[in-house]
């Protein structure tokens, strides 16, 4: 078997003082394009810098890091919690293949719950307690993983893993276990390696305003749908809404993938970039004025939480 190279411990990033696993605002969480058509990626910066660098330095060797689920980079509490219980059970089973326990905890009515012991079902991966998970501070992702669901089948080709188990300390990332090839995650802290430093001179030659805008941009669209997400409005006014976002958000992903491809230094950027400013920005403007409509009407299913936000 492949031995995985593994850094421990992990450095937490400043940007995680005072957070807690599974509770990141939306604010602290850098969405990158998924590549090859994945779901966008969510890690804390820096971790998000690392990626991009090595996601870039990956592609330039012919590997493809790509992401399958969007449960498979920040991962929330709650998604915690279902991929635990997606993992094991309770009582102990036949044919169970190994337990862990889950500590003194409060549940989601806030009840508190003794650390119990849970165990393992067959053609499952192992799974970190809810709340200790490195996704839940938006430093792991997951490479060709195929499901998140039960089985944790991965499908990372082995020329992609060497290319990993070589370069991934280049940019501050190691595996953590040695049964989870897929499971990559940023352990240096808040240093910036010299690859991440050279692949963002290579690349971030926009201008701040450019910079600024496609931010902003992306930010808007991401937290839009994220509130949307967490409150699983089922409305038909909501699913409308819903797949406007889900069409501008598969847009904008296509444009920064593009970017991404063409080097933001080609001259076709600024064009795309000033179009965008206009275009998407007065679109995500409408939408955000829909969502408040939305919101102000008292949709059924709406919670409290998103109320505020709005
Ligand atoms: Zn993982």
């Amino acid at each position: 078997m492949v031995q995985l190279p593994v850094h421990n411990p992990i450095v937490f990033p400043s940007v995680l003082a005072g957070r807690q696993n599974g509770r990141l605002p939306v604010s602290l969480l850098w969405p990158t394009p998924g590549q090859a058509g994945g779901p966008t990626v969510r890690l804390v910066e820096p971790a998000a810098r690392g990626w991009r660098a090595m996601c870039a330095a990956a592609r330039t060797a012919g590997h493809i890091l790509k992401v399958t689920s969007s449960a498979d980079s920040y991962r929330s509490y709650e998604q915690q919690v279902a991929t635990w219980t997606a993992r094991y059970e309770p009582d102990n089973f036949p044919g169970s293949i190994s337990s862990r326990v889950w500590p003194d905890h409060y549940d989601e009515q806030g009840r508190f719950v003794a650390a119990h012991r849970w165990y393992q079902k067959p053609d499952t991966a192992v799974a970190a307690y809810p709340g200790s998970s490195n996704h839940g501070w938006g430093l792991a992702a997951d490479i060709g993983e195929e499901s998140d669901g039960d089985a944790g089948i991965e499908s990372l080709d082995d020329a992609t893993l060497n290319w990993l188990i070589a370069n991934a300390h280049l940019f501050g990332f190691s595996a953590e276990i040695q049964s989870e090839k897929w499971h990559w995650r940023r352990y240096s802290g808040d240093v910036i390696e010299p690859a991440i430093v050279a692949y963002e001179q290579g690349v971030d030659d926009m201008t701040p305003e450019q910079d600024a805008t496609l931010k902003r941009i992306d930010g808007r669209v991401t937290t839009m749908l994220y509130d949307l997400d967490k409150n699983q409005w089922q409305g038909n006014e909501n699913n409308a809404l819903k797949a406007h976002l889900v069409a501008q958000d598969t847009k904008l992903d296509a444009i920064l993938a593009a970017i991404a491809e063409i080097g933001s230094s080609a001259p076709e950027v600024a064009v795309i970039l000033a179009g965008m400013q206009t275009k998407l920005d007065e679109q995500t403007a409408a939408l955000e004025a829909e969502l408040r409509d939305a919101v102000a009407d008292g949709l059924e299913g709406g919670s409290a939480a998103v109320r505020a936000d709005a």
